[in-house]
């Protein structure tokens, strides 16, 4: 049959959707460009907003008589659902030990554990994936030393909980140290780590591991101590923040070359009973740690986690006023860290080629525009940065 795969959500979504192609090959199906062109659809499901349900439901709707497989994060009652439309559910489990058929020759996403042990409270990721589950070190290293081989320029480590991996012995500031060491050059980073888990040790590698960039996103999700308690989200604001100093000095320590630490967080409006008094508390948290990007996300119940069971008591307009907030403050203390770029010259990574730019990121993670030239996507290169916006850097290749 002829395939096309729709994917919503994470990155981890994305990744998936690429060990789901090699599974449709392997069946003997063949790629298409479009949905209409194919027999057969897989939707990459992401239950971790109602919107995301929503679309991916309709989606099912409008594809008339063509087979459909549902895939991703599936909540138990969106399952039933589906299978009395007759559907077929595809589990995460049922393909995350299959190779991936990799869209991007440059940039390589490499899951390294799925599933998730904390059971935050507003989080279906636990009810949608199952426990925690790591990948072999041994498997993972193989891999990445054949992307390597391939020439990827970029590989990024990926899991619910990355800083909860275990393979036996080795825990995730081991698996970091060991593909450190592999000798090409590349970049290193992971998405997601939880406060919780961040330790000493951890830290310590991050900063001392040169090909890891210098970039975290450690999700906060709320700046007040008794929203944190009812999310179950296991530390303070004050463990957040002394987690946030402790980062930033280590790299000053092990890496004092310009550029500095970028950090990057998440955070929910709106959680159930959040007063504005608690809400200002976020606004505090971001005053005093000034992150480099913040991915904010309004309070939506997903069913059969334990805040569903609470009333989605704050109104939506209620939360788009604090999701506005958190977007203006962040528009100025991000303008003013990316100001500090203007002149300084940085390793940036091309991504891709449109009209008469190249867009990539830097080592930090920044988005970038440069005037096209000769260059190439996948080229690591050097810019110098000319001037900044709160989500934008612009720069010249700098020559080596
Ligand atoms: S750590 Fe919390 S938010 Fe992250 S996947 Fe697990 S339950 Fe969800």
């Amino acid at each position: 049959m002829k395939y096309f795969i729709i994917t919503y959500g994470c990155q981890m979504n994305h990744s998936d959707s690429e060990k789901i192609a090699t599974q449709l090959e392997l069946a003997g199906h063949k790629s298409v460009k479009t949905a209409s062109a194919a027999d057969l659809i897989v939707i990459n499901f992401c239950s971790v907003r109602q919107g995301a349900v929503h679309r991916a439901l309709d989606q099912t709707q409008k594809l008339g008589n063509k087979k459909i497989i549902a895939a991703g994060c599936i909540l138990p009652s969106d399952q039933k659902k589906l299978t009395a439309k007759n559907i077929s559910i595809w589990h995460p489990d049922d393909y995350f030990y299959q190779a991936p058929l990799r869209q991007n020759k440059f940039s390589a996403f490499v899951p390294i554990m799925t599933g998730c042990n904390n059971f935050c409270s507003y989080c279906a990721v636990p009810f949608t994936r199952g426990r925690e589950k790591s990948r072999p070190a041994a498997e993972i290293v193989n891999e990445i030393k054949k992307l390597l081989k391939n020439g990827t320029k970029e590989i990024i480590l990926l899991g619910q909980n990355v800083n909860s991996y275990q393979d036996q012995k080795i825990d995730f500031p081991l698996l970091l140290q060991t593909i450190n060491k592999l000798p090409d050059n590349f970049w290193l980073s992971f998405l997601s780590s939880h406060p919780k888990d961040m330790s000493d040790r951890l830290i310590k590698t991050l900063a001392q591991s040169k090909k890891i960039i210098p970039y975290v996103h450690l999700p906060a999700q709320s700046g007040d101590n008794k929203i944190l308690q009812a999310m179950k989200r296991n530390y303070t604001v004050g463990h957040y923040k002394t987690l946030v100093k402790k980062l930033r000095l280590a790299f000053k320590k092990y890496r004092p070359a310009w550029p500095p630490l970028a950090i990057t967080t998440d955070f929910i409006v709106g959680f159930p009973k959040e007063t504005d008094q608690q809400f200002q508390n976020t606004l505090k948290l971001i005053q005093a740690t000034k992150f480099d990007m913040i991915y904010f996300a309004r309070y939506s119940p997903r069913p059969g986690t334990a805040a569903a069971k609470i009333k989605d008591s704050i109104p939506a307009n209620e939360k788009r006023c604090r999701a506005q907030a958190i977007n203006s403050l962040l528009k100025q203390q991000s303008l003013a860290i990316n100001k500090k770029y203007t002149n300084k010259n940085i390793d940036v990574l091309i991504e891709r080629i449109s009209g008469q730019f190249a867009f990539g990121k830097t080592s930090t993670n920044k988005a970038i525009q440069l005037p096209k030239g000769k260059l190439r996507s996948g080229q690591v290169i050097k810019a110098k940065i000319t001037s900044a916006s709160p989500w934008c850097l612009k720069g010249l290749e700098k020559p080596r």
